[in-house]
């Protein structure tokens, strides 16, 4: 479509301008949406108005003054209002322009003119009603006046030099003379049945809407687009992996898995040996596998992910397992090393942490296949990680990784079997509309003898009170603290100063502080100390929410619960009720906003990790949850996906009809439609196969 510099009133000054917002075309112009609305519609009496409020009056001029003052001229304008109200509009000019400033304005302001005035309720109240500072006014039926008065005006995202009423102008010239090239991408049959708006009625409608539930369906429908075209995007995605052969096959041969099972001392669940069961049979299966792992905290999925792991081992593959944060790592690493005594399996750890000389040893001991299982952070995706024969990823607490992490670990060898794990579990809709059709495994069951951790509200001292009575039986304790920036020299002094009043407070115990800024060797003896029950108490910053397992920790105290998301305190208090003890959770939180209340008595109420996400969700939006807050795939450009979730819903169903009815997307009428997703998807996500 035309150039922007074409339309009238841009120019190809202005058009440089257009071009710092990615505006190069007119249609680019037209597919730029306001980023809010002023209501212009003139319905509310003066009075009204607060002041400095933004309104709209259509008004008869009665008379007006020219009122010199020191360095400055006011002009006044006495206006009638169409409700019969009186005002008066004002506006201030340097002296020294008044004369052509002010004779345009007495030009306009003729006695009996009728006009559009927009501007703020000025705090003054003068002998009229109301005093307005003018902002725009424009002539009564004047074509000026039907872009920027009586209804709902658009405001954009501004750059320097360019005014909302410029661009409105620009808009509305535009949508006038080339709105009729804009080409409907969108399957008339889903059009219709949806009962949207077409791409044209859309594009009026969201720049100039006749009301607000016009504007309402025209955001619907740019929605519905959005959502349409991603679902899709996913969904091929995700169906060329499994179109994927596989080179290898898997044998199960017992030689590490039979011995692994009895180094355990404990039997699977039966919910861990279904899931075992799903992944072998995905492992043995010719199509790569991409299997989400879902289990509320403390179920159970380290082993299962193990199990895998093993049988890579016994038919000599590599596996890479992926943490989101060092400490986890290490933890895993510790933990696997005890399970896998003795079978001879080489486990690794590679984190940013790991000194270079023993980098080095690592990367080359994976790189001449040596080793068997690594396990790290996100370090592992770095170029230097090379493998000789990796076919098994395994990604915990997914959703703290972006997709561009999980893709970058998946491309680390072709055909590669990806097992996914989080402890939230995402709700149906958003499944299938983000991973297409993922298959999912459902840990329901805990691990027998646990007990429902108790928890409760309780001020400082109590907290403190409950982790002494603990440790006098011979159990232990966490008490972590909210820190958001680990690399906040002032914050990590505040942790230091606290520790020393914990001492204080507590001083017959063993206290011991880990936080994100210390050395990994030197976390890793803390994290030690406490799992050989050292230490009895272990205070901490966030770097423990996820996946630590001390068996006799029977105590967790949270200081300031009200800065911690739920799923965030349902992590932490996963930490404990691993053991047969009973177990507590003490949620300290002295000042409570009404939300953060609602959120501590939730965690309260209830165990059940999937009931919490659901809440969650409803809370906090799906960002964290999808875990792709970091890499931008969620930021739609008019779509909310929790406001928006019934057209998501919709968007999900008819990307099923469409998969089926058309697969290739050849008919003609899908043809539009394939053609943007194209445009959109293809080089961002290789999609193949579309062309
Ligand atoms: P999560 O699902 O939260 O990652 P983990 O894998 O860390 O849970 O397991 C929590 C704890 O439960 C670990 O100490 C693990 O050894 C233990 N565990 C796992 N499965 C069983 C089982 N079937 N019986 C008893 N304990 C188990
Ligand atoms: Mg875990």
């Amino acid at each position: 479509m035309a150039d922007i510099q074409y339309l009238k009133g841009v120019g190809p000054k202005k058009a440089a301008l257009f071009a710092g917002l990615d505006i190069a075309t007119v249609s680019d112009l037209l597919h730029y949406y306001p980023r809010a609305y002023q209501d212009r519609r003139p319905n509310a009496p003066l009075s009204e108005f607060k002041k400095t409020e933004n309104l709209c009056i259509l008004a008869t001029v009665v008379n007006t003054q020219l009122v010199p003052a020191r360095g400055l001229a006011v002009f006044k304008a006495f206006l009638r209002n169409d409700d019969g109200s009186f005002c008066e509009a004002v506006w201030f000019k340097r002296r020294s322009m008044r004369y052509d400033a002010l004779a345009a304005l007495k030009k306009d302001f003729r006695p009996g003119a009728r006009l559009w005035i927009v501007g703020r309720r000025e705090d003054k109240n003068s002998f009229a009603s109301a005093r307005i500072n003018v902002d725009e006014y424009y002539p009564a039926d004047s074509p000026l006046a039907k872009i920027h008065t009586n209804g709902l005006i658009p405001l954009y995202s501004l750059t320097q030099g360019l005014t909302n009423k410029l661009f409105r102008e620009c808009m509305a010239a535009a949508v006038e003379k080339y709105l009729g090239e804009e080409t409907e991408i969108l399957p008339p049959a889903l059009l219709a049945k949806r009962r949207l708006l077409n791409v044209k009625q859309a594009l009026r409608a969201i720049h100039f809407p006749a009301s607000a539930a016009e504007l309402e369906a025209a955001r619907r429908r740019m929605v519905y687009e959005e959502f349409l075209l991603m679902t899709m995007a996913w969904q091929i995605k995700q169906k060329q992996g499994k179109a994927a052969v596989k080179e290898h096959g898997y044998q199960i041969k017992r030689t590490l898995l039979t011995p692994f099972k009895n180094n355990l001392g404990f039997n699977f669940t039966s919910a861990q040996t279904r899931v075992i069961n799903e992944i072998f049979a995905d492992l043995q299966n010719s199509k790569p596998m991409t299997r989400l792992l879902q289990g509320d905290v403390g179920s159970g999925k380290t082993v299962v992910a193990l199990c895998a792991m093993l049988l890579a081992a016994e038919n000599g593959f590599q596996s890479a397992f992926m943490a989101p944060t060092e400490i986890l790592a290490a933890q895993h690493f510790i933990t696997m090393r005890k399970y896998l005594n003795g079978l001879g399996v080489k486990v690794e750890l590679l984190t940013s942490k790991t000194a270079t000389a023993q980098k080095a040893k690592i990367l080359a001991a994976l790189a001449e296949g040596e080793t068997d299982i690594v396990v790290g952070t996100h370090s592992l995706i770095e170029d230097n990680v090379k493998f000789k024969n990796l076919k098994l990823i395994v990604i915990d607490e997914q959703h703290r990784f972006g997709v561009k992490q999980r893709a970058g670990l998946r491309a680390k060898a072709r055909h590669i079997d990806m097992l996914s794990m989080t402890a939230t579990p995402i709700p149906r809709t958003f499944a299938l509309a983000f991973y297409g059709d993922l298959d999912v495994s459902t840990i329901d069951e805990l691990p027998p003898g646990r007990r429902p951790v108790r928890t409760m509200r309780a001020d400082e001292s109590a907290a403190l009170k409950l982790v002494q009575a603990e440790v006098a039986k011979g159990r232990q304790a966490y008490i972590v603290y909210p820190l958001i920036d680990e690399s906040d020299k002032l914050a990590l002094k505040a942790v230091a100063a606290e520790f020393e009043r914990l001492q204080r407070l507590m001083p017959q115990l063993k206290i011991a502080m880990i936080h994100g800024g210390m050395k990994a060797a030197e976390k890793q003896k803390i994290m030690e100390d406490f799992a050989a029950g050292i230490t009895d108490v272990l205070a901490a910053t966030p770097v423990i929410e996820v996946g630590i397992d001390v068996k006799n920790a029977a105590v967790m105290v949270i200081q300031n619960a009200e800065r911690f998301g739920m799923a965030s305190l349902h992590q932490l208090r996963g930490r404990v009720g691993r053991g047969a003890a009973e177990s507590f959770c003490a949620l300290v939180a002295p000042r409570c906003s009404a939300h953060a209340d609602e959120r501590l008595r939730t965690i309260c109420a209830t165990n059940d990790g999937f009931k919490i996400g659901e809440k969650d969700l409803e809370i906090r939006g799906p960002g964290e949850i999808l875990g792709t807050r970091q890499s931008g795939d969620l930021e739609f450009k008019t779509g909310d996906i929790i406001k928006d979730k019934e057209v998501l819903r919709w968007a999900v169903d008819d990307r099923a009809f469409l998969m089926n009815d058309d697969p290739q997307l050849l008919r003609p009428e899908n043809r539009l439609f394939k053609l943007r997703l194209i445009e959109l998807y293809q080089k961002q996500w290789h999609l193949i196969d579309l062309g």
